[in-house]
């Protein structure tokens, strides 16, 4: 018993005077920097750090969001221009030369599609384009069977030793839109730490990544209920050097007699994917939480669930149709 009182003692006096020590080690103007930026991607950019100096940190966070417009424009298929528009239009007639930026993230792309059993594919644009949910446009089924056999992610061809890209077929294209904003996200990351941060959080859209803790407690970060309206949450994860993802039927979508169309589309229908209203993805880095969030939307609950499982480095939470919460083997729900 005297023991034990003693251990405690000690400890509590331990945990003070690190924590004098810590204070002591920080320069007197640091401070958490935090910058909200709309319109790269077409999204919502938040970047925030722990700084010493207010200019430091504003040229990182200008740094972040550069690197984010390098993605952009690399990557959108709004843009003509974009080496993603270029392939989509020339990739069909032969090898085409890309970039090594663009040939990892193809890669890793198909990698995303082989573990999700084909959930998860890029090609699904080769009938997404023809959705416009901003405009509520949506293709006929007609159109929808015509253009469904040029879904395939088998039909993007690397060749790494010549680092080219091909599509085996004409009518093929290409959308990185279910992957692009983690990889951003992770980028703006590898920006701060070559820049010297350590505690750290970028998010795009639905996708953050967070370096290093909030000087001993975790960073918290909601997860939306997708039952609800905006800001309310089902829960808050706490993270430590991790990324997330959400994906949700309420981000991108119409509705018409009664049918909910959203931007997550099923490779082997063309239609909407709509077996879950949610699915979040905690894992290492903001690309693979952001590839795998689509998994649960076309195989559902428990498909998804049995392949999430499989996967070492990832936790998972869903919100199915009802509304009921369900969660990876690797995360136990506080009490
Ligand atoms: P956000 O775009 O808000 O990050 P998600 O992470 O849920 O949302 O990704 C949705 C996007 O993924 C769609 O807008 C589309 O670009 C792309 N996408 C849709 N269906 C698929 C699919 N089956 N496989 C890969 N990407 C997809
Ligand atoms: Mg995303």
């Amino acid at each position: 018993m005297l023991d034990c009182k003693y251990m405690k003692r000690e400890y509590v006096t331990r945990a003070w005077f690190l924590t004098l020590l810590a204070c002591l080690a920080l320069p007197a103007h640091a401070e958490w920097v935090r910058r909200v930026t709309d319109g790269i991607m077409g999204t919502r950019i938040t970047v925030e750090l722990w700084a010493d100096d207010k200019d430091k940190a504003d040229r990182a966070i200008d740094a972040v969001l550069d690197s984010m417009r390098h993605v952009d424009e690399t990557m959108s298929t709004y843009k003509p221009t974009s080496e993603v528009s270029l392939v989509n239009a020339k990739a069909a007639d032969g090898p085409m030369p890309i970039t090594k930026e663009l040939f990892d993230l193809l890669t890793t792309a198909k990698e995303y599609s082989v573990i999700t059993e084909g959930a998860f594919d890029i090609t699904y644009a080769s009938v997404g384009y023809m959705y416009d949910f901003r405009n509520h446009i949506r293709p006929s089924e007609g159109q929808i069977q015509k253009a469904l056999p040029a879904v395939d992610y088998r039909h993007v061809l690397l060749d790494p030793k010549k680092q080219t890209v091909q599509f085996s077929q004409k009518g093929v294209r290409i959308d990185l839109g279910g992957i692009a904003k983690g990889y951003s996200v992770d980028r703006g990351i590898e920006v701060l730490k070559s820049l010297g941060f350590t505690r750290a959080y970028v998010s795009a859209g639905g996708d953050s990544r967070i370096i290093g803790d909030r000087f001993g407690k975790p960073w918290m970060v909601g997860i939306r209920d997708p039952t609800k309206g905006e800001g309310a949450v089902i829960t808050r994860i706490p993270l430590v050097d991790a990324a997330i993802s959400t994906s949700g039927d309420y981000e991108r979508y119409f509705e018409e007699d009664g049918v909910r169309y959203h931007h997550i589309i099923d490779p082997h229908t063309g239609h909407s994917a709509s077996k879950v209203r949610s699915a979040t993805i905690i894992g290492p880095n903001a690309t693979r939480t952001d590839g795998l969030s689509k998994t649960a939307f076309v195989l559902g609950p428990e498909k998804a669930m049995e392949i999430y499982n499989r996967i070492d480095d990832i936790d998972v939470i869903i919100v199915k149709l009802d509304g009921t919460v369900i969660h990876s083997k690797g995360l136990e729900p506080a009490h």
